[in-house]
């Protein structure tokens, strides 16, 4: 094992395509090399109060979709951020070591303070001391993390640094592992594919279900008929046939070039791809989702799992901090 790996994502209910691309393969695939600590940020959800009443059920039907797509309890940790509740403590003391300035000035507090202005609350502005502590809770060496987040990973390098440097060697600096899977784009072929903006194409969608989505996907605008050329390398159509049909893409470029092939087939296509891709992922889904219980038993040992090791980190974080007395030490771990 090369080191300790920890990612966090916010309970988004379904998992879409762009998910599994842009981070759940990759969940697997570092499970090989790396003990891995896998959780559901559900306070992170918080900020923004908004669906709360689907928080459980996202949760679940989120774990159900890790865990078919290949995540294993066995393996790794896989567990729900609120249920080890030393993350919020050490949230707080890190918020001890955390300039205010170094968080008014990031890019998604500005963004998400302008996005909801009736609630610019705290937890939006201490979401990266917040993050910080979800990853050194653990002492993770390792963050996979997309070209975006880079940032956001540099602010936690910083508050460790910091902390190290006041209270002595405490964490290892968060090294980032970048995934090189692109932007993966949604069925309106401009924006980053989300549930919110309702573009995703759900990897438990039912085959019918899948070929209904892509059959509404935007594609190269300049082509209005059928035999206009087309240009594929603008259609996110042809970009999705890459993960879908790769021996295909070139024959695809060629003849939407020359326009022997219309944009229905060729969605036809691109649909038959990612049901036959995704087959073997439902009927897992399906399975695992027949076992009454399962998903709440692999919850409860990953947070009994993590909870050893945050119990261990928060004392050592407090005696450094010279919180630990005999008395206090008895009485609060
Ligand atoms: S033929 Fe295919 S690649 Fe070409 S514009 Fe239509 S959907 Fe896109």
């Amino acid at each position: 094992m090369k080191g300790r790996v920890f990612s966090g994502a916010r309970p988004t209910g379904r998992q879409h395509i762009g998910n599994y691309l842009g981070a759940i393969q990759n969940y697997v695939k570092l499970q090989e090399d790396y003990e891995c600590i896998y959780c559901i940020v559900d306070i992170h959800a918080l900020t923004t109060l908004e669906g709360t009443e689907k928080l459980q059920e996202n949760i679940h039907e989120m774990m159900l979709d890790w865990l078919a797509a290949g995540l294993d309890p066995q393996r790794s940790i896989l567990f729900v951020q609120s249920h080890v509740p030393q993350v919020m403590e050490l949230h707080t003391l890190l918020s001890m070591v955390t300039p205010l300035g170094w968080l008014t000035r990031v890019a998604t507090f500005k963004e998400k303070a302008r996005m909801q202005p009736h609630n610019i609350n705290y937890g939006l502005v201490g979401y990266p001391v917040l993050m910080t502590a979800d990853i050194v809770l653990y002492k993770a060496e390792t963050v996979p993390v997309g070209e975006d987040q880079l940032p956001h990973l540099e602010l936690a390098r910083e508050i460790v640094r910091r902390f190290n440097y006041l209270f002595g060697p405490t964490f290892p600096e968060p090294e980032a592992k970048l995934t090189n899977t692109p932007l993966i784009l949604g069925l309106d072929g401009v924006n980053k594919m989300s549930k919110s903006l309702n573009n995703e194409i759900e990897l438990a969608a039912s085959p019918e279900e899948t070929r209904e989505r892509v059959m509404s996907a935007f594609t190269d605008p300049a082509r209005k008929y059928r035999s206009d050329p087309g240009h594929p390398e603008v259609c996110n159509v042809w970009r999705l046939h890459h993960y879908f049909n790769p021996d295909e893409v070139d024959r695809i470029a060629e003849e939407c070039r020359d326009a022997t092939r219309g944009c229905v087939e060729c969605k036809e296509q691109l649909a038959e791809g990612i049901n036959r891709a995704l087959q073997p992922f439902r009927e897992r889904r399906a399975i695992i989702a027949t076992k009454p219980g399962y998903v709440a038993e692999v919850l409860a040992d990953g947070a009994s799992r993590a909870h050893v090791i945050a119990t261990e980190t928060l004392r050592e974080v407090k005696e450094k901090m010279g919180l630990i007395s005999n008395y206090s030490e008895g009485s609060t771990m």
